[in-house]
């Protein structure tokens, strides 16, 4: 285990005992949700893409373009394109990964994992459930929420002029 490593792992389990309260958005009725097999989601994806979004990978802290991304606009689902946060919700939170406050209202769904022992909030799009990342309780205010997402699984989209 990479120093760095260990730190996220220590960072996750830390705070994974205030992430026990996930938000329980209600899902939009608008959104039809999309169901592809893992074939079609092959050939839709990116080999990180399909990791991260399908196998619920995390990409390495630092890696995404999309950390540095300030422009106006949306970010989507790289799965299925529903936009999920809008570039006023994204922050700088340190962490290597993108990272936002609030997310765009119905566009997520949540679950418990115990992928690293101790309970963590997992996120995913409302419409192809494709893994996003996690949320804990260290966020800004006024929401207190930080979602830590991939960036592998967002595209952004600028607001045109
Ligand atoms: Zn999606």
């Amino acid at each position: 285990m990479t120093r760095r490593n260990l730190f996220s792992f220590l960072a996750a389990a830390g705070l994974a005992s205030k992430a026990d309260a996930a938000p329980q958005a209600a899902l939009r009725a608008d959104i039809v949700p999309l169901r592809l097999t893992a074939g079609q989601w092959r050939d839709r994806l990116t080999p990180q893409q399909f990791a991260v979004l399908r196998e619920e990978g995390t990409e390495r802290p630092g890696s995404s373009p999309l950390n540095a991304e300030k422009r106006k606009g949306s970010f989507v689902c790289a799965g299925c394109d529903l936009p999920l946060f809008k570039s006023e919700h994204k922050y700088e939170s340190g962490t290597g990964w993108p990272s936002f406050h609030t997310p765009i209202e119905g566009s997520l769904g949540f679950k418990t994992d115990f992928k690293l022992v101790l309970p963590r909030s997992e996120y995913h799009c409302a419409r192809c459930e494709g893994h996003q990342g996690h949320v804990f309780n260290d966020g800004p205010q006024p929401s207190g929420k930080r979602y830590c997402n991939n960036g592998v699984a967002l595209k952004f989209v600028p607001e045109v002029a």
